[in-house]
């Protein structure tokens, strides 16, 4: 009876929609864009227009790497500034979007594959606030993120994404937020402000991951560490990368693919974000 009773507590009522609710692989880029009224910004506002209001959005964040796999499952959560040497504008932004620990529970459960742990201590970082906030600028839709267990490699978490599908059906709207190319000790600082300036192995990488995603051909994205020196500039943490492989994973490869913010910045930084479904 009391299991029950706390069962009931604890689900999160989230019913079958009817639909498929896309998912997102979303390029964050610097965390300027968080505040700034830019071609990358307005293209999340556009978005959010154009795919079902959400019931709650689940970001996988480049910026939240830790040992095992956490999810946030908090009423409340803070806004994280994760970042040094912005102006203060950034520093000052709040964004105050509910959690919702049932709906974690919840993803917890779903995640047969991995010890998911509740977490009470994160909240949103940079790589989830400065998208959500142009997206939902109300801030009346839960929010929550699921950490990438660093111990782990790109195959294991493609395949742990895929126990994330069921939250699709749900209304879930679920993004990788990372780079798929990301060399920052690689920026041209000079060519900050001159988006489509990418350096010719970055524009390469672009392309060829662009190709594999849109043939649904994973295995060499799940191989990266193998596909070369281009690859290697492209990727040289894992981080950012690791995001696109929960986007895929949630997509089955069943989904019509579309990208946009297609862009490079600062040679060593590619924008290009995916819609599945
Ligand atoms: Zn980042």
């Amino acid at each position: 009876m009391t299991t029950i009773a706390a069962f009931n507590k604890f689900t999160s009522n989230l019913k079958d929609t009817g639909y498929i609710m896309p998912a997102l692989f979303i390029g964050h880029g610097s965390p300027m864009n968080g505040i700034e009224d830019n071609e990358f910004s307005r293209r999340w506002t556009a978005m959010a227009k154009e795919i079902p209001t959400p019931a709650a959005v689940l970001v996988i964040s480049a910026h939240w790497f830790t040992k095992g796999t956490r999810i946030t499952a908090m009423d409340f959560q803070q806004t994280i500034h994760d970042f040094g040497g912005f102006p203060q504008e950034l520093f000052n932004v709040q964004y105050n979007a509910p959690g919702s620990p049932a709906l974690a529970l919840e993803t917890k459960e779903l995640l047969q594959s991995a010890h998911v742990e509740l977490d009470h201590d994160w909240g949103l970082d940079h790589g989830t606030w400065t998208i959500i906030r142009h997206m939902y600028p109300q801030a009346n839709i839960p929010v929550l993120q699921l950490s990438i267990d660093y111990t782990q490699g790109p195959q294991y978490h493609y395949e742990l994404a895929k126990e994330l599908y069921a939250l699709r059906k749900k209304g879930v709207l679920i993004i990788g937020s990372g780079n798929m190319v990301h060399n920052l000790r690689m920026i041209a600082w000079d060519k900050m402000q001159e988006p489509g300036y990418g350096y010719d192995w970055a524009l390469k990488m672009n392309d060829q991951f662009k190709d594999l995603i849109s043939t649904g051909n994973y295995q060499p994205l799940l191989n990266y560490e193998t596909m070369g020196r281009e690859a290697q500039l492209a990727i040289p943490t894992p981080e950012h990368y690791l995001t696109l492989m929960y986007s895929l994973g949630v997509s089955g490869g069943n989904d019509q693919v579309s990208f946009f913010n297609d862009k490079a910045v600062a040679g060593s930084l590619t924008m290009t974000s995916v819609k599945f479904g």
